[in-house]
């Protein structure tokens, strides 16, 4: 018989929920060059290129 508490546990960890708010994204600042924390990321959607990524303290809307 399987514990639920380990069941639901393992479910988690696979999920990839750990530390989400930590997480460092593999999207590029657009304004600073720099790798955007999951928590601070802003996307984008730019006409004719597609989406950008921004540290949300580093968009501005013109
Ligand atoms: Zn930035």
């Amino acid at each position: 018989m399987a514990k639920k508490g380990e069941l639901s546990k393992t479910a988690r960890a696979s999920m990839g929920q750990r530390d989400d708010k930590d997480f460092l994204t593999s999207r590029v600042c657009a304004k600073c060059g720099e790798a955007i924390n999951l928590k601070e990321l802003l996307p984008v959607k730019v006409l004719g290129q597609g989406m950008a990524y921004y540290h949300k303290s580093h968009y501005t809307v013109a």
